[in-house]
């Protein structure tokens, strides 16, 4: 590899961008909710329209991978640089379903482009952009100079969306085809539009469900109310023991958390922060505070400590609500989960909390659910030189290493089945994105920026890897 030859690559993407630009529109209108149990006539419809753009791109051995119970992969490879490395390319080609259709401003399966510089529809950031983004880089190496400089595998899953659940079987059943010298994963976000980031941690997450009962059935409240207990509070005061006056999370949910480092933590300080935009993007309302430990940059507290809600209430719908006392109440609850937490035992704390703290002898019936590990790894070595390098070059400007606050459940199994080869998170949300909501988008710029940074990092991993310099 010359550095003409990245040239010539750059240049053929610069070309041919707007080709890309139209084959991701195509993938978008396609579709593919994988909460649609399999098989799917549009899943499938999916992954091969990946396989022909992995072939036009003139990657090798494209094709549709099936796996039993599960929506379909696509998978290509290009293995013409006999002795360079061999990265393993991930993204996904299902989708989120689309929400409430009537908060679309324009139909998610109608890519649209709009005056603020971006691109509307469902999977148009989450992963769409991710799986052509490495399409766009390999077919402007293969098409502009003739050759890769590294060897690639592209995997592209089916059900990333519903918690990857065959991933793992898959990866095992395919371990030979899928060796590799490192692994990009792109699926994640930036720091911002614009403002590239590779991620480096992720939480993990522990769920329950927690239910209380008071009395057999339901009670007129005017006739009973009083002595009788209501399940509703004291559900209500049981959840309350969940956190401290000021948001924090209880202490014994805590447990386990380890503190950054100072390598970790000059990265969080590192991180420039605007407290205004950041309450923009959530949403937040005038007064509201934001919680959580106030000695912690607020990016600390979304990816390195522990943080719980109550994501489903359910006791008596509005909807024929009378005058009653009713017989139980529910709560779903979960806790996302930090470096060095164990699973287990932040389940065995958060049941023991719900039991000491649900008053008036009520009965309470917890239900774990499945749980899902946490994941980080130190930003150290050539491959993630190599990668601050590509974003550079590719977005203009120094990239950041950020943690992920949400769990991704394919991570897990990557590090399980390839352990010690360097993992790359990388992909193009931002906080505007709005993936899995309504009116997701993707920033045409940052799509294009992405393309450009991977042409560079085949290049950049091709050197920082060569087991032979
Ligand atoms: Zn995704």
């Amino acid at each position: 590899m010359t550095s003409s030859s990245r040239d010539a690559a750059l240049a053929h993407l610069e070309r041919h961008f707007d080709d890309h630009l139209d084959a991701l529109r195509a993938l978008v209108r396609i579709g593919g909710v994988s909460a649609e149990p399999p098989p799917n006539p549009t899943l499938a419809k999916s992954a091969a329209a990946v396989v022909a753009q992995m072939q036009a791109a003139g990657l090798e051995r494209c094709r549709v991978i099936e796996v039993p119970d599960a929506h379909p992969y696509a998978y290509g490879e290009w293995l013409g640089a006999p002795g360079a490395p061999t990265l393993l390319l991930y993204g996904h080609h299902d989708v989120q379903p689309v929400g409430r259709l009537d908060r679309w401003e324009t139909p998610p399966f109608e890519p649209t482009p709009r005056a603020d510089g971006r691109l509307y529809g469902r999977g148009a950031v989450d992963d769409k952009a991710g799986v052509m983004a490495h399409v766009a880089a390999c077919a402007a190496w293969l098409r502009g100079p003739g050759a890769l400089p590294v060897n690639v595998k592209l995997i592209v899953e089916g059900e990333e969306e519903i918690g990857s659940g065959h991933l793992e079987a898959f990866l095992q059943a395919h371990r030979e085809l899928l060796q590799a010298d490192c692994i990009v994963l792109t699926d994640t976000a930036n720091l911002d539009e614009g403002v590239p980031a590779l991620t480096v941690s992720l939480r993990g997450i522990v769920a329950v469900t927690v239910e209380v009962r008071a009395i057999e059935r339901p009670l007129h409240s005017g006739m009973w109310g009083g002595p009788v207990p209501d399940a509703t509070l004291g559900l209500c005061r049981a959840l309350g023991a969940l956190v401290d006056a000021d948001g924090q999370v209880a202490a014994p949910l805590r447990a386990g958390v380890r503190p950054p480092d100072d390598a970790a933590r000059a990265r969080l300080e590192a991180i420039p922060f605007d407290e205004a935009r950041f309450r923009a993007d959530a949403g937040l309302l005038p007064g509201v505070e934001l919680v959580g430990d106030a000695s912690m940059p607020v990016y600390g507290r979304l990816w390195r400590e522990p943080a719980l809600s109550v994501v489903a209430l359910e006791a008596r719908p509005f909807k024929g609500s009378t005058n009653q006392i009713v017989e139980s109440a529910r709560a779903r609850v979960s806790v996302r989960t930090v470096p060095d937490q164990d699973a287990a035992e932040v389940e065995a704390a958060l049941v023991a909390l719900l039991r000491e703290n649900v008053p008036w002898g009520l009965e309470l019936r917890v239900t774990p659910e499945a749980s899902a590990r946490w994941w980080s790894t130190v930003p150290d070595g050539p491959a993630f030189d190599a990668a601050a390098r590509a974003m550079a070059a590719g977005y203009g400007r120094e990239g950041f290493y950020i943690g992920c606050g949400g769990t991704i459940p394919f991570v897990e199994p990557f590090a399980n089945a390839f352990g010690g080869v360097p993992a790359l998170l990388t992909g193009v949300e931002d906080p505007r994105c709005a993936a899995h909501a309504e009116n997701e988008s993707l920033s045409v710029q940052d799509f294009q920026s992405a393309a450009r940074t991977a042409v560079h990092l085949y290049a950049e991993l091709a050197t920082a890897l060569d087991h032979r310099a």
